[in-house]
């Protein structure tokens, strides 16, 4: 069995999602899973913020537009009266529900369950192209299989048994379509797995099925050496590890959720990341492999805030890290990067739901400060601290931009700087020019 995910661009439009007929693996059983169309996930936020604010007129304007557009894609996608016409029954279906909405009070509970719309939307639709096509599939309904715990952390026990008993149910069949990112939560509410979360959909069906290969088809040839979005002449990256993959997914490198790679990594399945509008192109594979040495690529992490203390006590004093970091432990906030002299402390943090109450608890040890609007550029490879050159190379491509932390030698997968949000354009350049010069094709 295999994954196929394909993300909003790859069902952007009624050509595209007639096109994944092309790219569909109909030799073993593949279980595809898809986003929602792109734009409409943006869309739905926009309608929920509408709703927040009172704002219902707005609200019912939004969801009349993005009703339009599904009428249309409806029109350009079946050729049948018959396919037609349930598809504009489901689509009044879905929207109607969304205007309901706009009678009662907003909260965050209905917010989700707006969210869910365009997957489930999506999902139908292509179920719906493949009946008019008489091409055999089943539409797995992921809000009853996947789930999260009461900590927000996927339930593998679930996941694999309810997945498994759906899957029972159609021995004979070997092509299912479900929803990417939504799911279920502890308490059996539609929740989901965050922006970008049908990569994280995708691998831990992989996980909870024990597929051969988990796919993730998108709109570029795979992981760049670099963010493209910042820096021109990147270029893909054939071969990553999973320890690599998941340092560039966690540090910011969009193009794979940032949880995503872990279940993969735990069942050894391979994550083959492909571009849906050049297939021939080909991509990245991510599996377990020993690399060459070298500095594969860079990401960057924005939105990240650094909270310094200071404090006479911890000289020479042992148990003085341990208290400060069960401050973030008791506010679920995990830390990104952190360095140590003999009297301060500095962490980087990118969830500041709890910084509040983080501060007040802090204060107890020393003298508090905290920065915001820095990112943390990660550089990611192979990067053994018994070779030489890595660190000064870093250093002499950022000599213009302040370094406020940085991180080495902690694995040998990563070295990591902290610069001001404002520099992060000209430090990606900088960094890539340094590092790749001689290998791109300009
Ligand atoms: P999808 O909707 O298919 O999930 P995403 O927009 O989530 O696609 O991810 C693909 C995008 O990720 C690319 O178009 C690119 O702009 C961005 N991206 C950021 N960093 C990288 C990188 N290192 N390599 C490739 N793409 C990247
Ligand atoms: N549709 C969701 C989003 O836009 C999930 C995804 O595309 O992966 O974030
Ligand atoms: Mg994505």
């Amino acid at each position: 069995m295999i994954i196929q995910k394909f993300g909003g661009t790859s069902v952007g439009n009624a050509e595209r999602i007639k096109n994944l007929i092309n790219l569909i693996n109909f030799d073993e059983s593949n279980i595809v899973v898809l986003s929602a169309v792109s734009g409409t996930t943006n869309k739905l936020v926009s309608i929920t913020e509408s709703l927040y604010t009172q704002n219902k007129t707005e609200a019912c304007a939004k969801i009349g537009e993005l009703e339009k557009e599904y009428f249309q894609l409806a029109q350009e996608l079946f050729e049948t009266s018959s396919k037609l016409a349930e598809s504009t029954k489901l689509i009044e279906a879905h929207f109607s529900y969304l205007r309901l909405f706009a009678e009662r009070s907003f909260t965050l509970l209905q917010e989700k369950a707006i969210l869910a719309q365009g997957e489930l939307l999506s999902t139908a639709f292509f179920q719906f192209l493949l009946e008019e096509r008489q091409i055999p599939s089943v539409l797995l309904p992921a809000l009853e299989f996947m789930r999260i715990d009461k900590n927000l952390d996927p339930d593998e026990y679930y996941i694999k048994e309810n997945l498994k008993r759906l899957l029972s149910k159609h021995t004979d069949n070997k092509l299912f379509i479900t929803q990417g990112y939504i799911c279920r939560n502890a308490y059996g509410e539609i929740d989901n797995l965050k922006r970008g979360g049908s990569d994280y959909t995708a691998s831990l069906i992989g996980q909870a099925a024990k597929v051969r290969e988990i796919q993730i088809w998108t709109d570029i040839d795979g992981l760049h050496n670099n963010d493209p979005r910042f820096v021109k002449n990147t270029q893909p990256v054939a071969e990553l590890s999973f320890e690599e993959a998941a340092e560039l997914a966690y540090f910011g490198a969009k193009i794979l959720h940032p949880s995503s790679i872990l279940p993969a990594k735990q069942e050894n399945i391979p994550v083959r990341l492909k571009n849906s509008l050049k297939a021939e192109r080909p991509g990245t594979i991510i599996q377990d492999k020993q690399e060459n040495s070298g500095i594969k690529a860079i990401a960057a992490k924005d939105n990240i805030t650094v909270v310094r203390i200071k404090s006479d006590r911890m000289l020479f004093a042992y148990g003085f890290l341990r208290k400060v970091f069960e401050v973030f432990e008791i506010y679920k906030t995990p830390i990104d990067m952190i360095t140590t002299s003999e009297v301060a402390v500095s962490m980087s943090i990118d969830d500041t739901t709890h910084l509040k109450e983080i501060l007040i608890d802090l204060q107890k040890f020393g003298q508090t400060d905290v920065e915001e609007n820095q990112v943390i550029i990660a550089l990611v490879g192979l990067i053994p601290t018994t070779e030489n050159g890595y660190a000064s190379k870093v250093f002499d491509a950022l000599s213009n931009i302040p370094i406020k932390m940085i991180s080495y030698g902690a694995s040998n997968h990563n070295i990591s700087v902290l610069i001001d949000q404002e520099n992060k354009t000209e430090a990606l350049n900088a960094l890539h020019t340094k590092l790749y010069s001689l290998n791109s094709h300009e």
